[in-house]
């Protein structure tokens, strides 16, 4: 093969889809936790213009129309009444809004249930076609930038590059590393079962370990996941909402890790040019996960003013995913829950607002993330754009958290996250104003969606060429199978 990063197999089709981009990279590889790809194709990328559109701009604002040029994947120009150019495709976008794709900092394609008999008895085969359509569903429903937070490996990440599925730009942690025992050990013991079941990730060939017995082992592990391929190495450096209580005040058990531990954890990242994320709740943990180095904290809820400064003063990123705390606030509802966990549930819920309130009052940069890992919410990502509204965040802020914010946290935020000359188009188009962000709680909002400037669901007004073979064009048929989560499916040990 001649291209070393052309799909085998031949040309695009209906049963083998256009391929995904990888990160683009720009200067040295692995800088700022970038992933280290290679830049995507160009060849058969058509030129075109996208005609009056509202186009957000990097205050999160949309402004008059205005027209934008891509050549190669790439923004060109933008301005009002662009000069005519024959050798590109002009489209007809008046009274369609532009934006950024989104990044989801914070998600679990294999993850499609909370039921811990489903994941047991469900063949690992399964899980990962499973993956597939997780993927499909997210880059269909806006996400052209995904961090998958545990259990995608790199195997996925290649196998979506190489083009055997369609989906979203891709990093993977492979697995989160744990404490034995604490949040994320995924241990089921019981009656009926011959030992410790693995439900949230089971063991395989080639996946490292990922529970760490004795704390001094933690820079063994991280080394495990490196050499497994992992973009970002994620730690549990604080317990769940059900393993430990959330909130200011509470009386948490001692951190699975040290602020030492950490440290070293983060430097021996460091030493391989990867960045740390890291599970935090509570003044407590998120404080001393940003003071060791986490370069942004998953969920953070219940931090303080001195986590938020903390934060700030390091420029760590909060991914809050306030749509899985909110599900679990529901599921309390249900009754399916112990009175304990209805009451933590409870409590998260009720802290939403504080916690978002608190990190802005502070300065901490927020990004998306919508911890998606049930069939019912992969697809659903941007409905935490809604969710970041209603916790406070204004609409502007809304939505430079769901694309520029993001995409900065994943060290490209220089050359995605944002519609502007000499980015690369990732983006996506709807056909209302988003006005106070509702619009993102339903499945249909996304309209059209390009990612390295290629349509991978082509808006209606999008002409036959600029439409690759396989890609899907959005049509107002409801989609089939979503299912939402039904009571009683969920673990204490996989919640977030
Ligand atoms: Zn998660």
């Amino acid at each position: 093969m001649n291209d070393p990063l052309a799909p085998s197999g031949g040309p695009p089709g209906p049963d083998r889809p256009v391929p995904p981009a990888p990160w683009p990279t720009r200067g040295a590889a692995g800088d700022g936790g970038q992933v280290a790809q290679p830049e995507r194709r160009t060849a058969g990328l058509a030129d075109f213009t996208l005609r009056e559109a509202h186009v957000l701009d990097r205050r999160g604002r949309f402004g008059a129309p205005v027209d934008v040029a891509v050549r190669a994947g790439v923004i060109q120009a933008i301005g009002p009444g662009l000069a005519l150019d024959r050798s590109a495709v002009d489209v007809d976008a008046r009274g369609l809004w532009l934006m950024p794709g989104v990044v989801d900092c914070h998600a679990h394609v294999t993850q499609s249930t909370y039921d811990p008999l489903e994941l047991m008895t469900t063949p690992l085969s399964g899980r990962y076609l499973a993956s597939a359509g997780a993927l499909r569903a997210a880059v269909h429903a806006g996400v052209t930038g995904l961090r998958d937070a545990g259990g995608a490996d790199a195997g996925l990440r290649d196998a979506l590059f190489a083009g055997v599925v369609p989906g979203p730009r891709l990093t993977v942690c492979v697995v989160p590393l744990s404490r034995t025992g604490r949040h994320g050990d995924g241990a089921l013991l019981g009656p009926g079962l011959e030992s410790a079941q693995e439900v949230l990730g089971p063991e395989y060939p080639g996946r490292p370990a990922h529970t760490v017995t004795a704390a001094g082992d933690l820079p063994t592990a991280v080394r495990g996941v490196l050499r497994a391929g992992a973009d970002w190495v994620l730690i549990h450096a604080s317990g769940g909402v059900l393993s430990a209580p959330p909130v200011r005040g509470g009386s948490a058990p001692d951190l699975p890790f040290t602020r030492a531990q950490l440290t070293e954890a983060v430097a021996e990242a460091a030493r391989y040019r990867r960045p740390v994320m890291m599970h935090a709740l509570g003044d407590r943990a998120v404080e001393t996960a940003a003071a060791a180095g986490a370069r942004s904290i998953e969920h953070g809820i219940g931090l303080g003013e001195r986590a938020g400064a903390a934060m700030a003063a390091r420029g760590v990123t909060l991914v809050p995913t306030l749509s899985a705390y909110l599900d679990l606030a529901a599921l309390a509802g249900t009754g399916v829950l112990p009175g304990w966990a209805v009451e933590r549930a409870e409590a998260t819920a009720a802290a939403l607002a504080e916690t978002i309130a608190v990190a802005r009052a502070a300065g901490v940069s927020i990004a998306l993330g919508s911890d998606a890992r049930h069939h019912s919410r992969h697809g659903g990502n941007l409905a935490e754009i809604t969710h970041l509204r209603r916790a406070g965040l204004t609409p502007p802020e809304a939505l430079l958290a769901a694309t520029a914010n993001g995409a900065r946290l994943c060290g490209v935020g220089d050359r995605l996250g944002r519609i502007e000359t000499g980015y690369v188009l990732d983006a996506i188009l709807l056909d209302e104003d988003p006005a106070d962000l509702e619009l993102f709680t339903r499945p249909d909002a996304v309209r059209g969606v390009f990612v390295g400037g290629r349509a991978v669901l082509a808006h209606p007004r999008l002409p036959a060429e600029l439409v690759p073979p396989g890609s899907p064009v959005w049509s107002a048929a409801p989609a089939a199978g979503a299912r939402t989560p039904a009571a009683g499916q969920t673990s204490h040990r996989t919640s977030p």
